[in-house]
């Protein structure tokens, strides 16, 4: 078994590159050929000697995840859905807006925390995606777009660590996918366009800040310990006031920048006036003028196992309300990509089991004409079918 270079953030490629006896500079070299220009194939990469090249063909390879679907959105958003065997699938969302690229990347297969109103969490856990697997959603979707859009220029202007799973019970893998996308060899991300989504692992937030601190964000969804211990069981271990206690060490590491808060509004259940004061006392309770933080309101997802249903928008509207005449920055997000079940946090679409998952990937291998497969888009027999062609 050869090492994919994927799994490598720019220090770990040094060192792979040192143990085959070179330089390494030469790292950067190939980590720029993987990253930036999206070669998987190392003949391609002119500029390193034969010798090394030879090396790289019996030690590594630079693996793509398989492609099992693609969905093209009207408004643009594309949501691919990622084979990382044994019948186990993750998806990421692209969302494009008129400023930005915004990619919505996978960190586990499922997800152990087991939110009420989370597919993904209905789905169980089935295992940690390794640093590869985090960085080639990202590696493909770049070059994918590139080629789409017929452009040299960068894309994918924002990431954010808000598909299925628990990106800091994830951590070792986490950080070098972090730390490569930040990279000036790599994506060359600014620390605030890179958002590490978390229902709130209280120590490992702790470590995010002292090892890669790019931008927070933390799934709340309630105000009070009774509620969210129901709606978000890791509450349970990490109260909210060890929460926003963590959140406030965090923003001493990151002195410009602020939390955001992610609230699912959900009809009947956390979207009363009494929530929000809650919440404004909540805030202003914590830090040293109020916590350093901004609302993002999330319309429910709705699918039938949660039993849950999305607040009417009149609530939604008046619930950001209370909480700008408090003086908070509040955002309602905008639903995307909905006629492919896209939006971030529903990420696992209509997979809702993974027995499921597994039927559905043996039939969609037979009705070929919803597989789209592809190739890595270096090699030169790349064969992608691209339906919005
Ligand atoms: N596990 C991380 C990141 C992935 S979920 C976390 O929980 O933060 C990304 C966001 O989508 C989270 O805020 C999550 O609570 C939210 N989400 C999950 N299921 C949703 C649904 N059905 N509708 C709306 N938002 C949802
Ligand atoms: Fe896991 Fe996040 Fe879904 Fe909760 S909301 S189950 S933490 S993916």
């Amino acid at each position: 078994m050869t090492a994919n270079l994927l799994d490598f953030d720019l220090e770990g490629l040094a060192v792979f590159c040192e143990g085959l006896g070179e330089k390494r500079f030469r790292a950067t070299q190939l980590f720029r050929w993987i990253h930036q220009r999206g070669a998987s194939d190392f003949d391609q990469m002119s500029d390193l000697a034969k010798s090394l090249r030879e090396k790289l063909k019996n030690t590594a390879h630079i693996a793509a995840l398989p492609v099992l679907t693609q969905h093209i959105s009207a408004d643009g958003t594309i949501k691919w859905l990622f084979d990382v065997g044994d019948g186990n699938a993750v998806e990421s969302v692209f969302i494009p807006e008129d400023d930005r690229g915004t990619l919505c990347v996978s960190s586990q297969a499922g997800c152990a925390v087991g939110c009420r109103f989370c597919s993904t969490g209905h789905q169980g856990f089935s295992r940690n995606l390794s640093t590869a697997e985090i960085l080639a959603q990202l590696w493909f979707a770049e070059h994918f777009l590139r080629k789409h859009l017929n452009t040299e220029e960068r894309v994918i202007s924002n990431v954010v660590m808000m598909g299925m799973g628990e990106p800091l019970q994830n951590y070792s893998a986490l950080v070098p996918a972090l730390k490569a996308m930040l990279d000036d060899h790599g994506y060359g991300l600014s620390r605030r366009r890179v958002t590490v989504s978390t229902s709130g692992v209280v120590p490992m937030i702790d470590r995010l800040a002292q090892d890669c601190p790019v931008a927070l964000a933390v799934s709340l969804h309630a105000p009070n310990d009774g509620l969210r211990d129901v709606l978000v069981p890791l509450n349970r271990k990490y109260p909210i006031d060890e929460l926003l206690q963590a959140c406030e060490r965090y923003l001493a590491h990151a002195p410009r920048d602020f939390i955001t808060f992610e609230y699912c509004m959900l009809d009947g259940v956390n979207d009363q006036p009494e929530h929000a004061r809650q919440l404004i006392e909540l805030v202003q309770r914590h830090g040293h003028q109020g916590l350093r933080c901004k609302f993002n309101l999330i319309p429910f997802n709705p699918f039938p196992a949660s039993g849950l249903h999305r607040s009417p928008q009149a609530r939604v509207q008046e619930f950001a309300k209370t909480l700008l005449d408090a003086g908070i920055v509040t955002t309602v997000r905008k639903t995307r990509g909905d006629d492919i079940d896209a939006a971030c946090g529903q990420l696992a679409g209509d997979v809702r089991d993974r027995t499921r998952v597994q039927e559905r990937m043996s039939t969609q291998r037979q009705a070929q004409e919803q597989v789209i497969r592809f190739t890595p888009l270096s090699s030169s027999s790349a064969s992608a079918k691209d339906p919005s062609q």
